[in-house]
């Protein structure tokens, strides 16, 4: 049984914005968007709790994660000018939901990852 928010929302137990659905994994917008798209990207079977949990046999799944977002990218009309993808891992990630994800942020320009 997959109880965290996210397993409840795959489970549809809890409401969300489904955007992207393949055979592994779910697409859906965040609550509280930083950037005008801001989607989720979950497993949908695997729990891993965060990507330090992560194992090799698992690499398939979590680079999946990554062609499901561009995937949505392209078939938004995201790709040309581009977007950014996040993990965040534990606390000083900022992680908050311990279900590994992948955060798709994109539709203006992103302030320059680690500028002052
Ligand atoms: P994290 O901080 O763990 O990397 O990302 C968790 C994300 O989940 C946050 O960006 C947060 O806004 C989002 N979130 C938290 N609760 C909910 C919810 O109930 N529904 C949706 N769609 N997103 C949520």
């Amino acid at each position: 049984m997959n109880d965290t928010l996210f397993g409840k929302i795959i489970r549809r137990e809890i409401p969300a914005t489904v955007v992207y659905e393949n055979d592994d994994i779910l697409g859906f917008k965040d609550i509280a968007p930083q950037a005008p798209v801001h989607v989720l990207f979950v497993p949908k079977g695997e729990v891993i709790p965060t990507l330090d949990d992560a194992t090799p046999d698992q690499a398939g799944l979590l680079g999946r994660l990554m062609l499901a977002a561009a995937e949505y990218a392209r078939r938004e009309g995201l790709a040309k000018d581009g977007y950014r993808v996040v993990m965040n891992c534990r606390d000083h990630g900022g992680q908050t939901v311990y279900h590994v994800h992948l955060h798709l942020l994109a539709g203006a320009p992103l302030g320059h990852f680690g500028a002052a």
